[in-house]
């Protein structure tokens, strides 16, 4: 059975929304720079706003980073209409301005390092493996470096 929340408003934790982990929230902010999605999509507005993060498939529970959008407080209430009158912001439209904010602010690429430590009995285990993800990676054109150094 559902806990009640701490707000005591008789609502349970299961109607709550879900906390969006620290480290979701950080790198979307660091992504978008509290500039709001739509703002900028629609009117090339990149001021840093108050905002919210809006979860496109409209599921709370869906914290994954590509499914949240950080929207200025109007336009998270132009997404969150329901009206038969004015048209909502949809998830599409937020998605693909949300990702031409990110492409502007340069974090559509992205570069990461893998670190292996092995001992030698094994290394021929794991020279093999980063092979083939090298070799995979080249064939799909990406632009890959590899760099072994021995420990000492
Ligand atoms: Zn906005």
């Amino acid at each position: 059975m559902p806990k009640p929340n701490k707000k005591g408003d008789g609502a349970t934790n299961a109607d709550a929304r879900v906390d969006i982990p620290d480290p979701i929230k950080d790198e979307l902010l660091r992504r978008c720079k509290r500039v709001c999605c739509m703002c900028f999509g629609l009117r090339g507005d990149t001021e840093i706003k108050d905002g919210q993060l809006a979860h496109l498939d409209r599921n709370r529970t869906n914290a994954h980073i590509d499914n949240l959008a950080y929207l200025c407080l109007e336009c998270h209430k132009i997404y969150d209409l329901k009206s038969n009158r004015v048209l909502a912001y949809t998830p599409g439209e937020v998605r693909f301005y949300r990702d031409q904010l990110y492409r502007h602010h340069g974090h559509d690429q992205v570069e990461w390092t893998l670190v292996v430590r092995a001992n030698r009995s094994r290394y021929e285990i794991v020279k093999k493996a980063v092979d083939e993800a090298h070799s995979m990676l080249r064939k799909a054109s990406m632009d890959v470096t590899f760099a072994e150094e021995p420990l000492g």
